[in-house]
């Protein structure tokens, strides 16, 4: 797989090494929050049962009960909350951003993607997609075209197991994310520095599986349940409540419903008419103009 890819390198490759990228680079570093402490809710949380059940023992279970079960429940909270940050580190909007938004399009490659990259550069727009493992094996020529053209790849996950991600084991999650970062990488000629949960949902065995990697796990701030909802108004009115400077809007490729494409489409004309720019995270922590989007 990796001789198929030269060409996707030199693009990725020619693009960092130009003066301009090379310091937009440097401020979108700022931006990554790799898992630090992927282990510390683990402590923190055995710690908090062994006081609740000190309680127990001592002042009986009314004291020591609620202690146990809150702090349960409160790591199952953040797993199904996409932004919570209890966890591991999140980004769900950029900084010191003017009339910018980051455009993330999940679930990709898919038969999409060429109208959607079309698209993409009619509107002048960048994005970062982020694309599943064993769709990108299939049609890895998808995601060199997603890079020649100027965007971003992100991990997404080697199969999208999107109804029991939430609740994979820990050597199922690592698996998960390296095996997604070794494919993408070997296809992009550069290994992802971004990471979405299937569905949003990180539990607590994700931070483990990013920090060997360097990934950081990137939520959203605007979306507009565009996999199930297929009519691009409804997904348009949908993003807009979340819209300001720096948000970072989730949107998809691929859906069943088949109007991924008219979605995307109207979500870039709104964008447009309101006066926002889509950038990638190097641009858009930067303040820079959209030239410097376009240089890679
Ligand atoms: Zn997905």
């Amino acid at each position: 797989m990796r001789s198929s890819a030269p060409a996707a390198a030199r693009s990725w490759s020619s693009a960092i090494v130009e003066p301009d990228t090379r310091a937009l680079l440097s401020a979108a570093a700022t931006l990554q929050r790799p898992p630090r402490h992927p282990w510390a809710w683990a402590w923190l949380l055995a710690a908090a049962q062994i006081v609740g059940l000190a309680l127990v023992w001592w002042l009986g279970w009314q004291w020591g009960l609620p202690l146990i079960l809150g702090t349960q429940a409160l790591v199952f909270w953040a797993t199904l909350w996409p932004q919570s940050r209890l966890l591991s580190p999140v980004l769900v909007r950029l900084p010191a951003c003017e009339r910018t938004v980051w455009l993330t399009i999940d679930d990709g490659p898919s038969d999409d993607t060429a109208a959607i990259l079309d698209l993409l550069d009619r509107h002048q727009a960048k994005a970062c997609f982020f694309v599943v493992g064993v769709r990108a094996e299939a049609q890895p020529e998808c995601v060199r075209e997603m890079l020649q053209r100027g965007h971003e790849i992100g991990n997404h996950s080697y199969s999208h197991p999107e109804k029991w991600f939430w609740a994979l084991p820990p050597r199922a999650m690592r698996a998960q994310i390296v095996r997604a970062q070794a494919v993408i990488g070997a296809i992009a000629g550069q290994p992802p520095r971004w990471f979405r949960a299937v569905v949003g949902m990180a539990n607590p065995f994700v931070a483990a599986g990013l920090k060997p990697l360097g990934l950081t796990r990137v939520a959203w701030c605007a979306r507009g349940f565009d996999t199930r909802e297929a009519d691009p108004a409804r997904v348009v009115a949908r993003i807009a409540r979340g819209l300001g400077p720096g948000a970072i809007v989730l949107l998809h490729e691929g859906a069943p419903h088949g109007c991924s494409v008219a979605i995307v489409e109207a979500v870039l004309v709104h964008l447009a008419a309101q006066g926002y720019r889509c950038v990638l995270p190097a641009t858009c922590a930067d303040g820079a103009a959209p030239r410097a989007a376009a240089a890679g």
